[in-house]
């Protein structure tokens, strides 16, 4: 509930529900940008459950995603890449040089909650239940039966958002199933390694270093289970951003508004950055900059969605075809010459192209 003016009494009243990259993100950047607000970070989960979900990730983001967050990082990684390779239908190997890492996620999120918490932020665990608007505010109620009025709410609370069902509606988004697999590692400790195929249907497989291990990953039921897992996980990514990301004092950030690259799948850096923005609209008390940031943003770049759709839509002797004048690295005049040669993969190459700037 807004307050007034008195030099004490809070500017204003935040929930942020769910406190993954992007809920966190927003709590943090709301406190930071105005002290005296009343933020509530709401996480379902206990202490115990939270670390195992958020474990469930390839956990890796490039330096640039992780130097938004402004905190001192260096301890939560746990590997640092410098190279991506790529392996294409044809025998077509390529490596890219990369600056980026493996995080201990639940780590890095627990930095961020210690320092809202540390800059007057309250964190409540409890499930999210129902919203309803009244005149007083945005009402959430948590399972507990406790309800909460506040003048701004951000739905943080992932790919299955219960924000995004009761607020928005049905929206047109993707729903990617992945299945990861936690593999005793082999393998370079530097690289993240991508194997493209018509079987991963636009996606691909992955495999990246964690410490002594190895996750590797694909779309749900496109490629065989190992059989010597330590691990399995099973979740999905959300492609293809909502039509709206804030009705009045409500806005959707992170997978609950589908904001990972269509094409890399990386949803960190989105979610830390749309976390950010949202933080920072409502710290301006203008939460509907925060759409138009983001939309002008090159996060939402629609490049990213239309070459997702062309390589779910290409066999294997298309993607050998497209990636060919690549075959011996990405090069600024090898991309003006594949572009000359073979226009019908122009947009596909753009993609590519944003991709290793934005997309992870
Ligand atoms: C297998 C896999 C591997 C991936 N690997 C990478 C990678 O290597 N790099 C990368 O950039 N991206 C990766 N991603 C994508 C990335 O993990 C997500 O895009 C990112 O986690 C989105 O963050 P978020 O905060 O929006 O949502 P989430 O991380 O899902 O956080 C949502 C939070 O909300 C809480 N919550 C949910 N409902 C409620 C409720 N009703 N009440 C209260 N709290 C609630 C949840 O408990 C959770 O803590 C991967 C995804 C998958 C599935």
């Amino acid at each position: 509930m807004r307050n007034g003016g008195g030099a004490n009494l809070p500017r204003l009243e935040a929930a942020i529900i769910g406190a993954g990259p992007a809920g966190a993100m927003a709590a943090l950047s709301l406190k930071r940008s105005m002290p005296n607000s009343n933020v509530h970070l709401i996480e379902r989960l206990d202490e115990g459950k939270y670390p195992r979900y958020h474990k469930m990730c390839g956990e890796g983001i490039s330096r640039k995603g992780l130097e938004l967050l402004d905190i001192d990082y260096d301890k939560f990684v746990v590997n640092r890449i410098s190279r991506a390779i790529e392996h294409w239908p044809g025998g077509i190997d390529i490596e890219t040089a990369l600056d980026g890492l493996i995080i201990d996620r639940p780590g890095l999120l627990n930095a961020l909650m210690e320092e809202f918490r540390s800059r007057g932020g309250e964190i409540i665990r409890g499930n999210l239940h129902d919203i309803d608007i009244t005149r007083k505010g945005v009402r959430s109620k948590l399972s507990d039966g406790s309800t909460l009025t506040t003048d701004y709410l951000v739905g943080a609370d992932g790919s299955r958002s219960l924000v995004r069902e009761k607020i928005f509606g049905e929206q047109d988004i993707d729903l990617i199933w992945t299945e990861q697999y936690v593999l005793k590692g082999n393998g370079p400790r530097d690289a993240i390694e991508f194997f493209y195929d018509e079987r991963y249907k636009g996606g691909y497989r992955w495999s990246f270093p964690n410490g002594e291990n190895t996750r590797i990953g694909f779309p749900k039921g496109t490629d065989a289970a190992p059989g010597d897992a330590l691990e399995m996980h099973r979740r999905a990514i959300p492609i293809g951003t909502v039509k709206r990301l804030v009705l009045g004092g409500i806005c959707l950030v992170g997978d609950a508004a589908a904001q990972a690259n269509p094409l890399t799948f990386g949803g960190l850096r989105t979610a830390f950055t749309a976390g950010w923005m949202a933080g920072e609209a409502i710290a301006r008390e203008d939460l509907g900059s925060y759409q138009d940031l983001w939309r002008s943003s090159p996060y939402a770049d629609p490049i990213f969605k239309r070459g997702y759709d062309m390589i779910c839509a290409m066999d294997n002797e298309q993607l050998r075809v497209s990636v060919e004048p690549f075959r011996k690295g990405y090069t600024g005049a090898r991309a003006t010459l594949a572009m000359l040669r073979q226009p019908k993969y122009l947009q596909l190459y753009r993609s590519f192209e944003r991709s290793m700037e934005f997309g992870w």
